[in-house]
């Protein structure tokens, strides 16, 4: 038996005239910037997100870095990230001058440990990126109430978590703005690289759009340096296709995970924690295992398709090196660099793979 980590297909099956569809809308119509599609898109995902504004951008790295850029964070400012997160997190950071400030996670959810951002904050600081994981959302509370005590702006990193709920309310409204990324394979997925910005600031919102479209407020009249990212037409159409059934595919990932968690019954295995203001959509549904390797090694020698979220944490990472971190600076994201390992998640995986997953790691001796 195979089971793959990751397969678009049977998506791709059910949505397959919806998306070819949305290709031979924008291909009559032979506009392919800027048009009727980016701004249908942008006003639906910002209904769903429940927010006043959203900005189609090229991918999920710009959302985030455009949105820094129009709060007018740079060189000489700081910024709180988890140590335990997608090198985009940083990135996003770094591209505006600014430094990232790595903050350690919670062993338990993997996202950044709430007790630990104060003692990061000097007066430096300008912002708090918390990331929603592998679609688990952050313990938001504690977070908004250390940005108002030291007045810093929240930019979350939604990447991950499109749809994914904190106390009942949908991620990416919780600060002054949010990035996602429609990267295939996240939970929303464009068929190609695209992204967008949401937020409830008229201001920033301009400012955000004008910075991915050269700078300019208008054709030819360029107010800012800006950068060129925008989201296409054709992502956009293709978007347009899937939001309606973005609830409904979250929906069969927490089948998905719930099956994993009342099934793997491991003693070397630590399962996925989920706290009681979570309501997680399982981008990746990720195990710890201090065996970590090897259990990696026998389930892809049993044709189970498996990844790890991520091996190297970003103060490791060669390009950071400036940053003047080292090995043992955050043991917790270390930890987890070395004993995750991410199991085959989609929409579409039928209970079959599932339980072929749960029984081999059952099985494991
Ligand atoms: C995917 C991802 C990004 C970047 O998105 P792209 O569209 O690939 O640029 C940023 N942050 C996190 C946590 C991600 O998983």
């Amino acid at each position: 038996m195979r089971v793959p980590f990751v397969s678009f297909l049977p998506m791709e099956k059910e949505l397959d005239k919806d998306l070819r569809d949305a290709f031979e809308r924008v291909y009559t119509n032979s506009w392919y910037i800027e048009g009727r599609e980016d701004a249908n898109f942008e006003k639906n995902f910002a209904d769903y997100c429940g927010v006043d504004y959203c900005i189609g951008v090229g991918n999920g790295l710009d959302a985030l870095m455009l949105a820094l850029k129009a709060l007018g964070i740079g060189e000489g400012d700081e910024v709180i990230v988890p140590a335990n997160t997608f090198i985009a997190t940083a990135l996003a950071v770094t591209y505006t001058g600014a430094t990232p400030v790595l903050v350690e996670p919670d062993i338990r959810t993997f996202n950044i440990d709430t007790n630990r951002i104060v003692p990061a904050i000097t007066e430096k600081t300008k912002a708090i990126m918390p990331v929603h994981l592998y679609g688990q959302p952050c313990d938001m509370e504690p977070i908004m109430e250390i940005a108002k005590k030291y007045n810093l702006y929240i930019v979350e990193d939604c990447a991950q978590a499109h749809g994914a709920k904190y106390k009942g309310r949908l991620i990416g409204s919780f600060g002054e703005a949010a990035g996602f990324s429609f990267y295939p394979g996240k939970n929303l997925g464009a068929l190609g690289d695209a992204g967008a910005t949401i937020t409830n600031d008229e201001t920033l919102a301009k400012k955000i759009r004008a910075l991915g479209n050269y700078g300019s407020d208008y054709k030819y009249h360029h107010i800012y340096e800006g950068n060129n990212s925008r989201l296409d037409e054709m992502q956009a159409a293709f978007l347009s296709a899937k939001l309606p059934h973005l609830n409904r595919m979250n929906e069969e990932r927490r089948r998905i995970a719930k099956r994993y968690i009342d099934g793997i019954n491991h003693p070397d295995v630590i399962k996925p924690y989920v706290p009681n203001y979570a309501e997680p959509v399982w981008h990746i549904f990720g195990i710890r295992t201090d065996r970590r390797d090897e259990l990696e090694q026998y389930l892809n020698e049993k044709g189970i398709g498996t990844n790890k979220h991520y091996p190297i944490p970003v103060h490791m990472q060669e390009c950071y090196k400036n940053l003047g971190y080292k090995v043992g600076d955050f043991p917790i994201a270390e930890k987890i660099g070395m004993t995750e390992l991410s199991l085959p998640m989609f929409y579409g995986m039928k209970n079959e793979d599932i339980d072929y997953v749960i029984n081999s790691i059952n099985e494991w001796k």
